[in-house]
């Protein structure tokens, strides 16, 4: 027999997260002297955590609360979680129907893992964030994809739902503010999914609201659980700290839902992780029962670098993109560069050309669409300081203008 490593045949159906992996290769090109790499890849906001929550996390240490957790998290914390959907949801989740994870990316895991069989089907609206394909490929299960059009403005229609639903299907994933798009599923395109899903009582939904407080438009923010009560029972309501309260490495995450499914997932965190750290879950509690006035000043912030950033994209020749409602991520197309060369002969035949010779010539790192299902396009993230973004959208445009 041989002793050469070999990968179990689920981790064969998976490859690494392409936000990660290009990140990770700008740090690697710094690293390595060219220190004049931008990256605009990673999708995390560039302020530091605020201080209060960095606070409660020294208190937590020095009062002993080191040891493991609870698996489903710290009961401080779970009733934080409660009081936070209560108060921006207008959802009522008892504590056995919240669970905490290291991460909203954990919690969704935890959900397949728990739920998901050989053969099942998970319709994702594409562009999707790049780790809900791959995590039902984790589980065995087939990602369905649901087309979107920018003519649409990047929303899943209703009817391209209703036919893409099977006897197989078993969750439907919902993403607004959309990761990569930044679309904004508002009150009356909820309903009108809503109305679908009802048809086909066997489907359940999973809203991953990571991005709910990076908003801007003037409606309030709404969640299928909230518009479509009676769909609560089958919905599972994903949140967290990382993108409001720019604590991306504390890794804390959440969801509300029907207890059974929430035990389930208990159960699947119980022999994985054993939950979150009890420190980071301490911070999260403050973040969450603090002042809120970081969340409404970061949103300020990142609006203002929106419209900027924006504005610079539309400005090169050959670049389309639509202004996103929310998150902080710009998503245009390159196609109309796409069979070009670079200058030194290179023809670019893909996005993943495109942003590979960008970060390579032009030393700026952005995602390329079709690592969110959505070829032709790349992922821009604005969540950087406006200088880095303004040399990053001078580059670009020099970049484009150097294709033949
Ligand atoms: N969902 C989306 C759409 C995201 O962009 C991210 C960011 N990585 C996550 C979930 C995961 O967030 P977390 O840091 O809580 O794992
Ligand atoms: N969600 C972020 C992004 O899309 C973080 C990276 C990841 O977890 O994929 O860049």
């Amino acid at each position: 027999m041989s002793n050469a490593f070999a990968r179990s045949a689920a981790l064969s159906r998976i490859s690494p997260s392409a936000t990660i992996a290009i990140t990770q290769k700008a740090r690697d090109l710094r690293a390595a002297g060219r220190k004049d790499i931008l990256s605009l890849s990673i999708g995390e906001p560039d302020f530091d955590t605020p201080g209060h929550v960095c606070e409660a996390a020294c208190a937590a240490i020095a009062a002993g609360s080191t040891r493991y957790p609870p698996v489903s998290g710290v009961p401080v914390l779970k009733e934080a979680v409660a009081a936070k959907f209560a108060r921006d949801n207008g959802l009522h989740y008892a504590v056995n129907q919240i669970v905490v994870s290291a991460g909203a990316k954990q919690v969704i895991a935890n959900a397949m893992i728990a739920t998901l069989n050989a053969g099942d089907e998970v319709l994702i609206p594409a562009p999707y964030w790049v780790s809900y394909p791959q995590l039902t490929q984790l589980c065995g299960a087939t990602p369905v994809f649901v087309s979107t059009s920018a003519a649409d403005g990047f929303l899943p229609q209703p009817e391209a739902l209703d036919a893409a639903i099977t006897p197989k299907t078993r969750w439907l994933i919902l993403n607004s503010p959309n990761n990569p798009s930044g679309a904004v599923l508002d009150r009356a395109s909820i309903a009108a999914l809503g109305e679908v899903l009802r048809r086909h009582p066997h489907v359940w939904i999973l809203t991953d609201d990571i991005y709910e407080h990076l908003i801007y438009t003037d409606d309030p923010y709404r969640t299928l659980a909230q518009v479509c009560p009676d769909l609560a029972d089958r919905t599972l309501t994903v949140n967290g700290v990382s993108k409001a309260y720019a604590m991306t490495g504390w890794r804390v995450g959440f969801a509300g839902g029907p207890a059974p499914l929430i035990k389930a997932m208990e159960l699947v965190q119980s022999q994985l992780t054993g939950g979150a750290s009890s420190i980071a879950q301490f911070a999260a509690a403050a973040a969450l029962n603090g002042p809120q006035d970081f969340v409404s000043e970061s949103r300020a912030s990142f609006r203002t670098r929106r419209d900027k950033v924006i504005d610079a994209l539309r400005a090169i020749p050959g670049i389309e993109c639509a202004t996103p409602d929310g998150a902080f991520y710009a998503f245009p197309s390159c196609t109309e560069f796409l069979g070009r060369s670079t200058a030194n002969g290179t023809v670019l035949h893909t996005d993943e050309h495109f942003v590979r010779e960008l970060l390579e010539t032009a030393g700026v790192a952005v995602v390329h669409g079709s690592a969110f299902g959505s070829p032709g396009q790349f992922r821009v993230s604005y969540a950087a300081s406006q200088d880095v973004l303004d040399e990053a959208c001078r580059r670009l445009q020099q970049f484009c203008s150097s294709l033949r």
